[in-house]
């Protein structure tokens, strides 16, 4: 298979009759498999660990970011998805921190559309707070991507600043407006929160349900240290929430799948699917289909273990990528098989150092 490097400049997106990959036949690759079997087939790429939020579950009030010399460049986060494509991987998502955060963003995705086009790969997405969506949301639709993810725990203004210690709820309402309006298929994340949120979740559902958008619940994970709060008194058990829903309204079960952890049912009345993602009381390993790299270029194997590769060495050792793609099938080759989150009253601090903003969830 061939891929090209890209041409960064504006206006040279990739087109099925300029990209060599599109015209390359060539036999899909096999997929890489780790020594469970899983074929990996999804890579989730962080590609900043900076934020315009500080959410109460995910970060300290005062954080202290990387050094902007540590990033990854725009091309070497390219070298490294391109290589991860060639190995097999059909779907990428780019996160943070806030992904809309980092400037030269765009490009990244211009770039990386090559492979949509050639049909190497099969989604090219995103996870946002929707902060800047609005100023992105049609470029991003210009660049192939279909869906968006887009996180928010709450319809009330002084909740979300509450949540989010400096976020504006209605930038992110217009964000996700504008890409609807763009076309994007939008999916509402919403992190359960006993105390802070729980009693807003009926409603998420009822505005999902009105707008057409699928909604996930989340269980809070340990990942990182959050200041003075206490993981112990913001875990809320998806069990428990769907309880409460189920009184409400209908909730059948859907075979539904995304590739990802959440397992998903219909919300009958108001008419809206539902994903639950419970790392805390279901553990979800079995079906993982992939893997994590940071802004740095480590390379996490599993989102609750520390175990990582460093593939920045290889990456700019050599200009080839024969280093490189001997260091992700070795990575491959040691991924573990699960994540071992606890929360209760043993286990209140994080169970990984690193925060969720790393590797992006
Ligand atoms: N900033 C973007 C956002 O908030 O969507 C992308 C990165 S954020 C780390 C990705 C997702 O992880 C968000 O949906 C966020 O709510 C979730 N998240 C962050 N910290 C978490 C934690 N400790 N437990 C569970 N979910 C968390
Ligand atoms: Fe930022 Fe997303 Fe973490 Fe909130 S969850 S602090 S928006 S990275």
């Amino acid at each position: 298979m061939s891929f090209e490097p890209v041409d960064w400049s504006e206006g040279a997106r990739p087109s099925a009759a300029t990209s060599p990959a599109a015209t390359a036949l060539h036999p899909a690759p096999v997929p890489l498999r780790d020594p469970f079997g899983r074929a990996i087939t999804y890579l989730r790429v962080s590609v900043t660990d900076r934020c315009d939020f500080r959410c109460v579950y995910c970060m300290a009030e005062q954080m202290t970011f990387l050094p902007r010399r540590e990033l990854l460049s725009l091309q070497e986060l390219d070298r490294v998805c391109t290589a991860f494509v060639r190995l097999g991987v059909r779907k990428l998502r780019i996160t943070g921190g806030e992904p809309l955060v980092r400037r030269d963003i765009l490009p990244l995705f211009r770039g990386l559309s090559r492979h949509l086009v050639s049909g190497a790969l099969d989604e090219l997405t995103l996870t946002t707070n929707g902060s800047r969506l609005a100023e992105h949301a049609a470029s991003l639709a210009a660049c192939g991507v279909r869906r968006v993810n887009v996180s928010l725990d709450t319809l009330d203004p002084d909740r979300f600043r509450a949540i989010t210690r400096i976020g504006e709820l209605s930038r992110v309402l217009a964000g996700i407006d504008a890409a609807a309006a763009a076309g994007l298929r939008v999916k509402i994340n919403v992190v359960a929160l006993k105390g802070i949120n729980e009693d807003a979740i009926p409603n998420l559902v009822l505005w999902c349900a009105a707008r057409g958008f699928d909604m996930t619940l989340i269980e809070v994970m340990p990942m990182g240290d959050i200041g003075g709060e206490n993981r112990l008194q913001q875990y809320l058990p998806l069990h428990e929430v769907r309880r409460r829903l189920a009184e409400r309204w209908t909730l059948t079960p859907l075979t539904y799948r995304t590739g990802g952890p959440a397992r998903w049912v219909q919300v009958v009345e108001p008419g809206v699917r539902l994903g639950f993602i419970t790392p805390l009381t279901h553990n979800f390993c079995e079906n993982c289909n992939r893997v994590r790299l940071t802004c740095t270029g480590r390379l996490y194997l599993c989102l609750g273990q520390n175990d990582a590769a460093d593939l920045r060495a290889p990456l700019r050792a050599s200009p080839d990528d024969g280093a490189l793609t001997a260091a992700i099938r070795e990575a491959i080759d040691r991924k573990p098989k699960g994540h071992d989150f606890i929360i209760d009253r043993d286990h209140t601090g994080p169970a990984v150092a690193r925060h969720m903003s790393v590797t992006g969830g």
